[in-house]
């Protein structure tokens, strides 16, 4: 039986020269490369034996190991020889002692979905049969001017993949202009047309997060079967991507596999392959080998397109006067032009009036967005929490008290709306996931039309945090 670490390290003293040699691998990484990929690779590599001029180095799992000898061989011989000596070789060996049955293991037993031998949890339960967002298919968009190219290039991806001229299909634009929309639309239609397509949405940051903790559990090649069995991979908000090297990297050979496997890939960015700062650069230009197509903000025509389509799904009572009145306060993101008219149908309801415009401009006094402000997420944590009465900790705390909870959400609500935050960024806020961040918003669309206090907490809270962006501009 092979000794474990402990043993080994035990026989040889703190002095052995395995061990000198394996900190010297580990200042030396330390030194050249970024936290995180040093973080990722080298902070759980341990010393081995040492014989015959041969050191080995032990990996946490088999994934390190591929990846430590595919990228930083020559880093580690380096540095083992200004100790041991220009003979000697690194020889990269997998850790059995945390391999030991009896070794305490997170990933044991823990219940799944269903299904024979999967003794693996959470990157299934993760990401498992998560049906896509309904209220984001095509009927619910709208082409106009603004978007018809990447509309159409949406649709030719949904109807027939794997569409090989268009591979991959780039779409980019600014906040709230459709992109995540497109993504899901597509999600949604191959879900019904395709049933045998497998289909994997997610954001950059999501993959990201995945990934690094796959690396950490040693389960790199489950990861890397999530991401490579499917047949269509929908990446969002592309742009998080950046400076994320050892993500990229991983990118970067997802996407080779996906590609020469004639896999569709559709990519969303907030802007074009070429001004993505912090992404490499053959990751660029695998991104510009495709279709690239753009979102504009939309027309009036569109806009009012747009708001038509709402009245009518919601069945709002909303006039085609007032609908033209909003469409042509609200030019540059369709969320907020999708949230005012959410407030002018909800100050109806409440006040039991007719939508009229008198009405609407009313309900919609000192909301119209400057363009081009961008609101930082702590004004709003800061101007919720002060108009609750609460501090910002409370916000994230944990508590689900009655007030606590409805400021909590209608920050959720105030977040995704004058923000060009993701779901999963608003999270981080409150220390959340998604789907918990998606709950509260929904509480409060729902509850606006519903409650007065609820609607004039948003009414108000719109106003001061817009007042306070205006005023420190
Ligand atoms: P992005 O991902 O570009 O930031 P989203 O796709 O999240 O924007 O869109 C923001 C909101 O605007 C969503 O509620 C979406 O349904 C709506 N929206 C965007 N474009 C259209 C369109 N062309 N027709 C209808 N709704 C749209
Ligand atoms: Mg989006």
């Amino acid at each position: 039986m092979t000794p474990s670490v402990k043993e080994q390290s035990a026989a040889e003293g703190m002095g052995s020269p395995a061990r000198a040699a394996c900190e010297a691998v580990l200042e030396r990484a330390r030194r050249e490369l970024p936290a995180p990929a040093f973080n990722l690779w080298f902070a759980d590599l341990l010393p081995g034996g040492f014989r015959d001029d041969v050191i080995e180095l032990l990996a946490p799992n088999a994934y390190v190991k591929n990846w430590l000898a595919g990228h930083h061989m020559d880093l580690m011989t380096a540095s083992v020889r200004e100790v041991l000596g220009p003979k000697v070789r690194v020889k990269l060996k997998i850790e059995r002692a945390q391999r030991a049955p009896d070794a305490p293991s997170t990933t044991v037993a823990r219940p799944t979905r269903g299904g024979p031998r999967r003794d693996q949890p959470s990157l299934d339960d993760v990401l498992g049969a998560s049906p896509f967002p309904d209220r984001y298919t095509f009927d619910t968009f709208v082409a106009g001017p603004s978007n018809k190219f990447a509309h159409a290039a949406a649709l030719a991806v949904a109807e027939a993949p794997p569409s090989k001229a268009y591979n991959p299909v780039f779409v980019y634009g600014g906040v709230g202009l459709g992109k995540t929309h497109l993504l899901f639309a597509i999600a949604n239609h191959m879900w019904r047309m395709a049933p045998h397509t497998q289909i994997r949405y997610a954001t950059s940051e999501s993959f990201m997060t995945e990934f690094i903790k796959a690396v950490r559990e040693g389960k790199g090649y489950l990861f890397q079967r999530q991401y490579r069995d499917v047949g269509v991979l929908l990446l969002d908000d592309v742009q998080f991507l950046a400076r994320a090297e050892e993500t990229q990297t991983e990118f970067f050979h997802t996407f080779n596999h996906l590609h020469q496997h004639e896999r569709q890939i559709v990519i969303a960015s907030d802007r074009p392959p070429q001004e993505l700062g912090g992404i490499e650069e053959r990751l660029r230009s695998r991104f510009r080998s495709g279709l690239v197509v753009d979102v504009q903000p939309p027309d009036l025509e569109t806009r009012i397109a747009i708001l038509q389509l709402k009245v009518m799904r919601d069945r709002l009572a909303v006039s085609d006067d007032v609908l033209h009145f909003i469409a042509s306060k609200f030019e540059n993101n369709i969320r907020e032009l999708e949230g005012a008219l959410l407030r002018v149908a909800a100050f109806g309801s409440l006040s039991r009036q007719a939508v009229d415009l008198d009405l609407a401009e009313r309900a919609l006094e000192d909301l119209i967005p400057e363009s081009g402000q961008e609101i930082p997420a702590a004004v709003i944590m800061e101007e919720t929490s002060t108009y609750f009465g609460l501090e910002t900790d409370d916000l994230v705390s944990k508590s689900r008290s009655r007030p606590l909870t409805t400021a909590r959400h209608v920050a959720m609500y105030l977040l995704r709306e004058l923000t060009g935050l993701s779901l999963i960024k608003i999270g981080e806020q409150f220390e959340r996931d998604h789907t918990t961040v998606l709950h509260g918003i929904k509480k409060i669309e729902g509850l606006m039309p519903a409650r007065g206090s609820t609607y004039r907490q948003v009414q108000d809270l719109t106003k001061r945090i817009r007042a306070r962006s205006r005023g420190s501009s």
